[in-house]
């Protein structure tokens, strides 16, 4: 069986489900439920008996050292974050207790586990750090796309802490001989994400008629990929990744933050009109842009194609779309969800 972290959020949900529904390997799945993680993700498992989801933090070395015991996995996945940039800038602490603090206590518990296994089993183990493209920092509108040797230049909090997380992965390599995988994956987007991410929350705002925010001039580009190209890459680098390396997990889709908006917009305009029939673009408002705002993140993902033979299937454009239905046909999910973004930003 293989331990998950993080598995009621946004991409760990989905590598969740589509883990058991390809595999059909067991999972232990510990997650602390901040507003960002909710066991409806989950719903559609029911009484699975492969699925058993834990609520507690990665960071409690006493609870996973218990869970590495009881369960003896072949593998941990480890998703759990905090990962709002917005959220990271006005509340940099708590992103450094899970991304960094809880990334330690659990490479250290994951540490002390492998080294106690047998032979067969410790050579066959792997740990998975899923980071992010945002490690890299930025990129200037021509230059080349980010291959895994780019330097690592954060530029927020979220990404510092996710930057540090990646650096300890690494060094409990080249230290311990932990047998470590990492990804750097782009911007995921698809259904069950939270409206705080950019996709989500125009469709949200645009339903209800609120004004369409975007950052500076919107001329920010962001590289995106579907959440289940994203997992699926995340099961090929389990399965045949070499041990020690880093895959960065791109699906070669930039696109500026304005128009993806006016793209989103285009997709309601045709498949939910405004009463009035106004086009959503309308509710289009600039603000202030964010500070430390990359301006563009651009993946190179050719390692990944050529060393494993990874391929994204899903299109941005229909990609896109089949997000947007998605989002149409569960109103009370997007309405919930929204609900949680405003009492996690209140501090309720
Ligand atoms: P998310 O915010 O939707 O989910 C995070 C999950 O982690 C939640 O279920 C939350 O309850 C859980 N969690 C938070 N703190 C925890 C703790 N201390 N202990 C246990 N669980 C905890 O995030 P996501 O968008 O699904 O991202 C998952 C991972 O993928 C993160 O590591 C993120 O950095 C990485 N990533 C995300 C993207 C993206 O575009 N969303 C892209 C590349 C990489």
């Amino acid at each position: 069986m293989v331990l998950v972290t993080g598995g009621a959020g946004f991409i760990g949900g989905h590598f969740v489900k589509e883990w058991l529904a390809h595999m059909g390997e067991p999972l232990v799945n510990l997650d602390k439920l901040t507003y960002a993680g909710t066991a409806f993700r989950l719903g559609e498992l029911g009484d699975d008996d492969r699925h058993q989801l834990v609520v507690g933090d990665i960071a409690d070395s006493v609870l996973v050292r218990q869970l590495l015991h009881t369960h003896q996995p072949r593998a941990v996945v480890h998703f759990a974050a905090q990962t709002h940039v917005d959220q990271s800038i006005q509340d940099p602490g708590v992103f450094v207790h899970t991304n960094v603090v809880g990334t330690y206590q659990l490479l250290e518990a994951v540490r002390e586990y492998w080294s106690a296994l047998a032979p067969v089993p410790k050579q066959a183990f792997r740990f998975l750090y899923v980071s992010t493209d945002e490690v890299y920092g930025s990129l200037t509108p021509g230059q080349a796309p980010f291959s895994e040797q780019h330097p690592v230049r954060p530029n927020n909090p979220y990404a510092a802490t996710k930057a540090a997380g990646d650096h300890m992965v690494r060094a409990w390599h080249s230290t311990y001989g932990l047998p470590v995988l990492t990804t750097r994956g782009s911007n995921s987007y698809g259904p069950c994400q939270l409206p705080e991410k950019l996709i989500p929350c125009i469709i949200w705002n645009a339903l209800s008629l609120q004004s369409l925010p975007i950052y500076g001039d919107g001329s920010q580009v962001r590289d995106w990929i579907h959440v289940s190209d994203h997992c699926r890459a995340l099961r090929c680098v389990l399965d045949s990744g070499s041990v020690g390396e880093t895959y960065n997990i791109g699906a070669g889709n930039e696109c500026s933050n304005l128009s993806l908006v006016v793209a989103i917009c285009e997709c309601l305009n045709h498949l939910h009109p405004r009463p009035d029939g106004v086009p959503y673009q309308v509710q289009i408002r600039f603000v202030a842009d964010r500070p430390g705002h990359d301006q563009r993140y651009g993946m190179d993902g050719r390692k990944i194609m050529q060393a494993l033979g990874w391929v994204p299937l899903e299109s941005f454009e229909q990609g896109l779309l089949d997000t947007v239905h998605w989002y149409l046909n569960n109103p009370e999910w997007l309405r919930g969800a929204a609900y949680r973004v405003q009492a996690a930003a209140a501090g309720a």
